[in-house]
């Protein structure tokens, strides 16, 4: 065979093998913001470069060297989205979302970088995000961290650390930035390229570096926190408060900042012990100055986004997660003449209880060949039909993962007790 044709670098298939991961990871996000009062927005792949040079900013990795940027038939430049928050407020002022309204969106899909691809770092990579609008205070950021980690516990994660900053307002991060620059002209001998040319476009992205090299600059960098003004430094003091009432510890790490120009104020990131370099799962912080950069009215705003890759390769790990295209129960039918009868009553199952899925094991074979089946199937229970049970009218059912054993159920019965295996 002449070569065949590969993907592109950095852009990865998800596999019939992996999909329930991916389906249980989303199917999470999707019922905690749904409780927390979270809506659904789609938003294009494809928007006008401005949208993001404007927004991230010009001197950000994204825009200064990630970005998938061409120009279309009609020579108008056109970005592959590297990022939701932008399209999404776009979308919410351009549709009328925010006149006289609060609301919180969240969205999920592919967004593009052109970075080194590595473990936990591709080209296509998919994010959940979730954005708030029109309420200023911690109030806001407090239930927005705790729903994120309400998700990720959700998840099963173990060993993540909630880290949480404060950028300030713009005024303080440019008095910081002053401190910052002296600083680092100091130990301009210790940066690297990328640090240097950062130096007086934008030095606090330097604090944001992956070179372990740089370490040490960084860690002997003057604190941001010292330069908060007063409003923001109440702000992420009642933050702080809220947190710790509801009981989420979090680490101040004074060195947090995001990659993209927009966020001020409050930062987070949840990071996981178990991925190396590329930790942080969820990220976020308050971006109040974004709407009015776009061109509406200023109003304030949070929000996070989610790698689902990094979240999917630690619930993979962990192997946890519960396969949703899996049998509630399957049934088992030892005695091939009862197989008519058995059929009929699969189908009355099926339409007393709506959400049981259902699987027949068709084709007979030994009780304990059959059982071996329904077990490798990932059905919960077993409901099985012999003859002794057939003049009974009665059927055994066998539980396949926990330890409930087995007990006979009358037919009239046995619709009742399979609804509670229906719920997931
Ligand atoms: P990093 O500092 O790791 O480059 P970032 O600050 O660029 O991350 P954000 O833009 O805040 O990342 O995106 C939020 C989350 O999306 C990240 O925490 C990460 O989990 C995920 N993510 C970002 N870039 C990639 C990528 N290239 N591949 C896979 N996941 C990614
Ligand atoms: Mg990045």
């Amino acid at each position: 065979m002449s070569s065949a044709i590969q993907n592109i670098r950095g852009f990865g298939d998800v596999l019939p093998g992996e999909t329930p991961v991916w389906q249980f990871v989303e199917g999470v996000f999707r019922h905690e913001l749904g409780r927390y009062g979270y809506q659904e927005i789609r938003l294009p792949i494809v928007e006008k470069t401005e949208l993001f040079s404007r927004s991230i900013g010009e001197v950000t990795d994204i825009v200064e060297k990630e970005m998938y940027t061409f120009s279309d038939r009609n020579g108008d430049s056109l970005t592959l989205r590297p990022e939701g928050t932008a399209g999404c407020v776009r979308a919410a002022l351009q549709r009328g979302l925010l006149h006289n309204a609060r609301p919180r969106l969240w969205y999920a899909g592919p967004m593009f970088r052109h970075e080194r691809p590595q473990k936990g770092r591709y080209r296509q990579f998919h994010q959940v995000g979730a954005e708030a609008f029109g309420v200023p205070g911690p109030d806001l950021d407090a239930e927005m961290i705790l729903m994120s980690g309400r998700i990720l516990r959700g998840l099963g994660l173990r060993n993540l650390r909630l880290e949480i900053n404060n950028l300030g307002t713009a005024e303080a991060r440019a008095d910081y930035r002053e401190r910052l620059v002296a600083h680092l002209e100091a130990h301009e001998d210790a940066l690297d390229d990328d640090a240097r040319r950062r130096l007086y476009t934008n030095p606090l992205r330097v604090l944001d570096s992956k070179n372990p090299a740089l370490a040490p600059v960084v860690a002997s960098a003057p604190d941001l926190l010292d330069y908060l003004d007063e409003a923001s430094r109440a702000h992420f003091e009642v933050l702080r408060q809220t947190l710790d009432a509801a009981g989420e510890a979090c680490t101040v790490n004074p060195r947090l900042v995001r990659g993209l120009d927009y966020y001020g104020g409050t930062v987070f990131e949840w990071i996981s012990e178990d991925l190396g370099a590329q930790g942080t799962v969820l990220a976020g912080g308050r971006y109040d100055r974004l709407v009015d950069m776009i061109g509406g009215r200023e109003t304030p705003a949070i929000g996070f986004a989610a790698g689902v890759e990094r979240l999917v390769a630690l619930v993979e790990a962990m192997g946890t997660a519960p396969d949703p295209a899996a049998p509630h129960a399957c049934l088992v039918v030892t005695d091939t003449t009862l197989m008519p009868d058995s059929i009929a009553l699969a189908e009355r199952l099926r339409e007393a209880l709506p959400a049981l899925r259902l699987e027949i094991n068709l084709g007979g074979g030994s009780m304990k060949s059959q059982l071996r089946r329904a077990d490798r199937s990932g059905a919960a229970v077993a409901i099985i039909r012999g003859a002794e049970e057939a003049t009974a009218r009665e059927v055994t059912l066998k539980d396949l993962r926990g330890d409930s054993g087995q007990q006979r159920i009358a037919l009239d019965a046995l619709a009742q007790t399979l609804s509670p295996f229906c719920s997931q």
